[in-house]
C-alpha cells in the first residue's frame, strides 16, 4: 500500500526505515546464503529480533504506552509493515499474539493480566498461542467441545483436544475458549482463559503441512488445573471475547496480505522473466485480472484503515480483503506455475512454498464460504441460512439436530 503520508506520518516512516537500516545486520537471515538452519537457533534469533523491534517502537505499534506500544494508529502500523518489508528483515515472530491475543487481552482483560502478559508478549519473550479450533469446532467456532469445569476453590479443570493449533510448539501460554456450561445455548456458555502450555496434563503433537513445515498442532488437555484468575472477559462471555480476537485476525490478514508479499507488481515480476509469457496474450490477460483484484483490496484496505484510524470497528466486509487476497495470489500462482513450469514446484524457492502455503491460508481466519456467508447475510442482507441451534442448550443439540435429518 502507497500511503500519501501527513508530515507526522512521513517523520514516523523515517525514523523507521533509519533504525532498520542501522540495525539490519542484527537481523536473523532466514534466506539464501548464510542462512540459518537449526530450528531452535532460529526461534532464538526471531525471539531476540522481536524484543529488539519492540525496544525501537516496531512492534505493538498500536498498542496502548502503557504496556509497551507506541500508542498510535493502523496507518502506523501498516508503514512501519511496509519499511521492514523494504529492509528485507524478518517482521515479529510472534504476529499471533502481538497482533491478536495481545489486542484481545488489552480489550477484555483484567489489569493484572495485562502487567502480567503484555510486556513479555511484545518482547517475543514469551510467545502465544490461539487454542480455539478443535476438530468438530471450525467454522462453527461456537460448538466448542473442550470443558472447563469450576471447582470449589473457584479454580477449573479443563479437559478436551484443540486442533490446527499454530506455534503451540514453542508457545509458553495460549488463549483458549472452552464451554464451561452446557446448559444454555451454545454461544452463551463460552469462557475465554489463559493456559500456560507447561502446565501438566496438556500434550502436544505437531501437524505436517503439505510445504513441508509443522507449525502448526493438535493439544489435548488431560484435567489441566487452571487457576480462577485465569478467565479472559468474565464466565460465559467467551463468545464476545473470542469475537475480537478473530475481527484483529481478518484484519491482520486482509492488510498484511502485501506485508506477505502478495502484490502483482512481485507476481509480475516473475511472469516477466519469461520470453514467451511476456508476450503471451492470455498470460497478460489472467495477470491483468489478478492485478485488478489486488488493486480492489488495496483500496478496501484504505476504507477498513480509515475506520480503524477513527476510532471505528471494521464491519464484516473486512472479511472481503481476506477473501479477495488468497484467491487473487492462489489465481497468481496457478499462473507463475503454467509460466515457470512445474520443475519449479520441486525446488525449495518462494514460489513453490506459496502455492502450496496458500490454500491453507484459505482456510485459517475464517473460510471462504463462511465469509461469503456472512457479508451475504450481513452486508447484502440476503435470507439468512436456516439454523437449527437457536435458542437451544447446548447438551441438547445433538439430539435435536440429529432429529432433524
Ligand atoms: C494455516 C492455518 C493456521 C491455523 N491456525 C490456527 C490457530 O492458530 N488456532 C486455531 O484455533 N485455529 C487455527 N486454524 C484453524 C482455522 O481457524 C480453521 O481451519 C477454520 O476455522 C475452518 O475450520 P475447519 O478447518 O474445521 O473446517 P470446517 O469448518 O470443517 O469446514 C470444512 C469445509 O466446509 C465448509 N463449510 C462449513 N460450514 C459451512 C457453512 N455453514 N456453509 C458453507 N460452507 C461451510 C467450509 O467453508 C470448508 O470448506 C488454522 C488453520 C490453518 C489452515
Amino acid at each position: 500500500m502507497d500511503l500519501d503520508d501527513t508530515p507526522e506520518q512521513a517523520a514516523y516512516r523515517a525514523q523507521a526505515r533509519s533504525w532498520l537500516e542501522e540495525h539490519k545486520p542484527e537481523a536473523p537471515v532466514l534466506n539464501g546464503p548464510g542462512a540459518l538452519e537449526d530450528e531452535d537457533q532460529i526461534l532464538a534469533a526471531r525471539r531476540a529480533w522481536q524484543g529488539k523491534l519492540a525496544e525501537a517502537g516496531l512492534a505493538g505499534v498500536t498498542w496502548p504506552k502503557e504496556y509497551g506500544g507506541q500508542g498510535l494508529g493502523p496507518i502506523e502500523q501498516v508503514l512501519c509493515n511496509q519499511e521492514i518489508a523494504r529492509a528485507k528483515v524478518p517482521g515479529i515472530l510472534d504476529t499471533i499474539g502481538v497482533g491478536m491475543l495481545g489486542p484481545t487481552i488489552i480489550a477484555h482483560g483484567s489489569e493484572e493480566q495485562k502487567t502480567r502478559y503484555l510486556g513479555a508478549m511484545l518482547h517475543g519473550d514469551e510467545v502465544w498461542c490461539q487454542l480455539f479450533s478443535e476438530p468438530a469446532a471450525g467454522s462453527d467456532l461456537a460448538a466448542v467441545q473442550t470443558r472447563a469445569r469450576r471447582e470449589e476453590d473457584g479454580s477449573w479443570r479443563l479437559s478436551g483436544q484443540k486442533v490446527w493449533t499454530t506455534n503451540a510448539q514453542f508457545a509458553s501460554y495460549g488463549l483458549l475458549l472452552a464451554r464451561t456450561d452446557a446448559d444454555v445455548p451454545k454461544h452463551k456458555g463460552l469462557t475465554m482463559f489463559v493456559v500456560p502450555m507447561d502446565a501438566e496434563g496438556v500434550t502436544i503433537r505437531g501437524l505436517r503441512q503439505i510445504s513441508g513445515e509443522a507449525e502448526f498442532n493438535e493439544v489435548f488437555f488431560d484435567d489441566v488445573a487452571i487457576d480462577a484468575d485465569a478467565v479472559v472477559g468474565g464466565v460465559g462471555n467467551g463468545w464476545g471475547t473470542g469475537l475480537t480476537t478473530l475481527m484483529f485476525e481478518r484484519v491482520t490478514i486482509g492488510l498484511g496480505g502485501e506485508g506477505m508479499g502478495y502484490n502483482s507488481t512481485r507476481f509480475a515480476a516473475a511472469i516477466a522473466g519469461d520470453e514467451h509469457a511476456r508476450r503471451d496474450p492470455e498470460v497478460r490477460h489472467q495477470l491483468g485480472e489478478i492485478s485488478s483484484e489486488l488493486l480492489a483490496v488495496r483500496f478496501t484496505g484504505y476504507r477498513t484503515l480509515t475506520a480503524l484510524q477513527k476510532g471505528q470497528i471494521p464491519g464484516p466486509e473486512a472479511g472481503l480483503a481476506k477473501v479477495t487476497i488468497v484467491s487473487g495470489a492462489i489465481k497468481a500462482g496457478d499462473l507463475i506455475a503454467d509460466v515457470l513450469g512445474p520443475d519449479t514446484l520441486l525446488e525449495d524457492n518462494e514460489w513453490s512454498y506459496m502455492i502450496s502455503f496458500l490454500p491453507g491460508l484459505k482456510s485459517a481466519g475464517g473460510t471462504e464460504e463462511i465469509l461469503r456467508n456472512t457479508i451475504g447475510e450481513r452486508v447484502l442482507g440476503l435470507p439468512p441460512e436456516p439454523r437449527l441451534d437457536k435458542g437451544i442448550p447446548f447438551s441438547e443439540l445433538r439430539s435435536k439436530e440429529k432429529a432433524a435429518v
